[in-house]
Order: C-alpha cells, then structure tokens, then sequence
C-alpha cells in the first residue's frame, strides 16, 4: 500500500530570499546547490515514511521536499501502509525499544510480520520506480522495504533514523538486532546525532540535525500588536484595550485551585508582556522534567532568594514578580494517552497543594489542539514573552522547543539530555543544568539568568545565530544535497 502526497507549501525559496534575515542562509544553499546538482542531474528522490500527518517527520518533510523540487531534484514524497494494524504494534513497540522501553522479546511472528508486510510494500513501491532514483527511507516502519528495493534493483538507499537513544541497553539492543540486516542492507543512514549511531552502522552514517522552518506559524517574527492580538485572542491575555478580533477556534485555559481549567479572566491573568517570565512548554511527559520545574520556581520564590543579605532592589522587584507558565496541549487532545494524563493529574495535584499566593504565580495552560496553526501562534507568542525558556527534560531526542526558543533570542535554561546539548554551548547559547532531577541546582540557575540581563542577550543573540547557520531548514536541505550528491556519485570527492 504505497500512496503519494502531494505538498503545497506556501513560500518559495525565493519568498524567503526577500526576508532580510533569511536572504543570507539561502544564498549559501543556492551556492552549496550550484556545487552539488550536477552530481544529481537525472536523478529522482523519494523520501518514504509511514504517515502523512501527525509527528515531527510529517511536520518537516514537505518543505523539505519543496526546496529540494525548487532547487531542481524532482523529489516525491510516498507514504508507505498496512491493512495489519498489528503491523503498526509492532513498529510502535520497535520505536520505544529504541528509545529504552517496553518487552525485548521479539518474537519469530514478528519478524514474520514485519517481513511480509515490507515485501507487500515493496512489491507496490517497485512500479513506480525508475533505475535512477534515490529512495530515503524514514524511520523503521518502511525500512524493511527499502532493504528489498535495494536489494532486487540495486537503487541508492539512505536509511534516516529520526530516533534514538545515547545509551546501550537490552532495550535498544534488542530493536536494533531486529532491525540491524534491514539497515545494513541500505548504503547509508542518517541519525540526528553522532551517539544514537549503533555501532554496526558506525562507518557508514551521517549526522543530520532536526530542523525548524522559520516561517512556519511557530516561528515567524511577530509584531508587538500581533502578539498581543494572538494573545487576547488566544484567551492567554485580557486586556482593557479592544483588539481586531482574530477568529480563533478554541481558547486557552488555565488550571484553576480547583483542578479544573478555566478561561483566564481578570482575575487570572497572568501578566504576560508585562512580567518576567519563565516558560516550558512540551508535551504530558514524565521525561520533560515537570516536577523539579515547578520545585524549583517554589525555591525561587522563598525568602532564600527574594530576602537574601546583599540582593539589589530591582532583582528582588523581579523576583517577587516573575512568574511560571508551564504550558502543554489540552488533555481533551491526549485522552487517549494514558501516560500523559497520569503526568498532568500528578502536576495538577503539586498545584493544589501551593500555597495560594504561589498558585497565583504557577500558570499550568492548556493549549487548545483543534487547529494546528493556532496552536502554533500560541507557542510562538508565549516563547516570545518569556524572559526564560526552559526545556528541563530527563530525556531528550533533539527538542525542537529548545530549537524554536533559541531561534527567538530566547535566554535558555535546558537539561544536559542529549538533544539539547547538540544544541545549547553551556554559557555560550544559554545555560544547562547538570542535574534536571535537583531543584536547588534549578533554582540557582533561574535566578542568574533572571538577574543577569546582558547575558540573557548574549546567550539569545548566540542561540539565534546557532540556529540559522545549523539548525533551519535550509542547513538541512543543504546536508541533504550532500548526502544524496554523495549517493549519486560516490567515486567524485566530497
Ligand atoms: N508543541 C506544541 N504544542 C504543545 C506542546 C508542544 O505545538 O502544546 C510542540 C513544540 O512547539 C515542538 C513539538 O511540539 O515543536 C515538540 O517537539 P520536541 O522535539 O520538543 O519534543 P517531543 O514532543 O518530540 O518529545
């Protein structure tokens, strides 16, 4: 069951090459395609995952795909299925296993399944293939296919793993032997950094970086009225001044004492635009490091810091002001997540038990889910007004958070999860905590960055220039150039 997508971005390259900030970094990528295109002349790429909405790799791939097309490598993007749901059980068991969880037994009607339903795949993909095509294969759940189109046509094949985990454990080692014939089957593969590479595929992968699109509705620049017009909007604001209303679905809501969420009002306002604030927003996920988060704005807001001997007057204005947004998409959208409904239930119940003074400084959101590019506005407009982001994960693949924070000039507080140091320079793009588990260590933090106003403007000015020479679409793209040049021709130097 292979389908094709059909992609309809919005901006041209050249669009973006009209936008005073971007016009440099797509000059360099026409300059590097110049380089690059006459080693894929004649070629077609197909990039093939298995779904054509929902998740970081759906989110990427048609841009990606229209800036290769533009750039002159006809690219198809194909969607790869099953009749089997079983299929998918298994594929979303092989995704956790490499990322640590879930039952190592693999069994032999696994391997079974998995195989005939990638030579099913493989049967109907080969029709529409040419000899000179690429195909890019992303994630498991299509690499078993992609092995046996290599294998009976002898096309150039990169395997792009979007996942990974920078330990070794039963876990990971189990997935990965299932999985090891079907990658080594491929030329190459892709992972989003050096230490999720197993040590089989070691000499033959590359590193590419997740990337953001910086005008994508979460992260185009925002002008100070249309901030403020999403935020009252988008209910996270109320304001006595009236805006041009903005036809927005859904509200936000905000936890109230009584466990429920509510609409802010008057009274609940949060203060946004005019306080500090320090802001995490991600998924329901024990991994994000909710709880040491909201301990550690506890200590920061005790007398430990805001009467301590010596602390100037205005920092300590600061501190009695500042508050907490801890903002996640609303659990109507995740019911059928019962991990990240637990997670909430666990932080609704810390709150309840603030004191209320600190309940009114603790602003637990829930963004609405129903349009994707509201929910988008919402996140690009609450990083916008936060003094602090803060992405304090346990664990971490990459964290596009971190990326879209560091994109906005945002001061950053992360974890030393893995993704997020492929990101953030400790002192150079923002600060990162050596324990995410200690809120002491997080409190400390907070108030530096907090109190240090030239630093926090540093570190954003560092982070934005990270992200635009490394971590926008058009590194990526640039990369991908590479990758697919160096598959095309690969006796011709790099
Ligand atoms: N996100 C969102 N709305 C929410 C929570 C998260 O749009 O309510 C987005 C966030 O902006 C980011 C993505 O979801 O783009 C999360 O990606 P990340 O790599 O940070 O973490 P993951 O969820 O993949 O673990």
């Amino acid at each position: 069951m292979i389908e094709t997508v059909e992609i309809d971005e919005p901006l041209s390259l050249e669009d973006h090459a009209q936008i005073v900030h971007l016009a440099e970094a797509v000059r360099f990528l026409r300059e590097q395609a110049a380089a690059l295109l006459p080693r894929l002349r004649g070629r077609r790429v197909w990039m093939i995952n298995s779904t054509a909405r929902g998740g970081g790799v759906a989110e990427m791939l048609p841009k990606v795909v229209a800036l290769l097309r533009e750039l002159g490598v006809p690219t198809e993007w194909a969607v790869m299925g099953s009749r089997e749901p079983e299929f998918f059980v298994l594929t979303k068991r092989l995704h956790n296993l490499i990322h640590g969880h879930g039952d190592p037994l693999l069994t032999e009607e696994e391997h079974s399944l998995y195989a005939a339903v990638s030579a099913e795949n493989a049967g109907a993909m080969k029709r529409r293939l040419e000899r000179d095509d690429i195909l890019v294969i992303h994630d498991p759940q299509p690499l078993g296919m992609g092995a046996q189109l290599k294998r009976e046509l002898g096309i150039p094949t990169v395997f792009r793993c979007h996942i990974g985990l920078d330990e070794r454990t039963p876990e990971t080692r189990a997935a990965w032997r299932f999985l090891r014939p079907f990658a080594e089957d491929c030329d190459h593969s892709i992972f989003s950094a050096p230490e999720y590479v197993p040590g089989f595929l070691s000499d033959q992968s590359d590193v590419i970086h997740p990337a953001i699109d910086p005008m994508s509705f979460k992260n185009r620049p925002l002008s100070a009225t249309k901030l403020a017009g999403i935020l009252c909007n988008a209910g996270l604001m109320v304001s006595s001044e009236p805006v041009v209303p903005l036809s927005f679905a859904e509200a936000a809501t905000r936890l109230a004492p009584d466990g429920s969420f509510a609409p802010i009002d008057a009274r609940t306002d949060i203060g946004l635009l005019f306080r500090p604030i320090v802001t995490q927003i991600s998924r329901w996920d024990r991994l994000k490091g909710w709880k040491p988060l909201l301990d550690a704005f506890v200590r920061l807001k005790s007398g430990r810091f805001t009467k301590r001997a010596g602390i100037a007057d205005r920092h300590r204005r600061r501190l009695e002001l500042v508050r907490l947004v801890l903002a996640g998409p609303d659990p109507a959208a995740v019911a059928d997540d019962p991990e990240a409904q637990e997670v909430l239930r666990e932080l609704i119940d810390s709150y309840r038990d603030l004191p209320p003074s600190l309940m009114q400084d603790v602003a637990v959101i829930s963004l609405p889910m129903a349009s994707r590019k509201q929910n988008a506005l919402m996140v690009n407009a609450l990083q916008l007004c936060s003094s602090v982001i803060v992405q304090n994960s346990l664990r971490e693949g990459f964290g596009l958070t971190v990326t879209e924070g560091m994109w906005k000039h945002g001061a950053i507080l992360g974890s030393r999860a893995c993704g997020i140091r492929q990101q953030i320079r400790d002192g150079i793009d923002g600060r990162l905590v050596q324990d995410a588990e200690d809120p002491d260590e997080l409190a400390q933090l907070l108030d530096e960055m907090l109190e240090d106003l030239p630093a926090r403007a540093r570190w954003g000015q560092s982070a934005q220039l990270r992200v635009h020479d490394q971590f926008l679409v058009f590194a990526q793209v640039r990369r991908w150039l590479e990758v697919l040049a160096e598959r095309a021709d690969p006796s011709a130097p790099v």
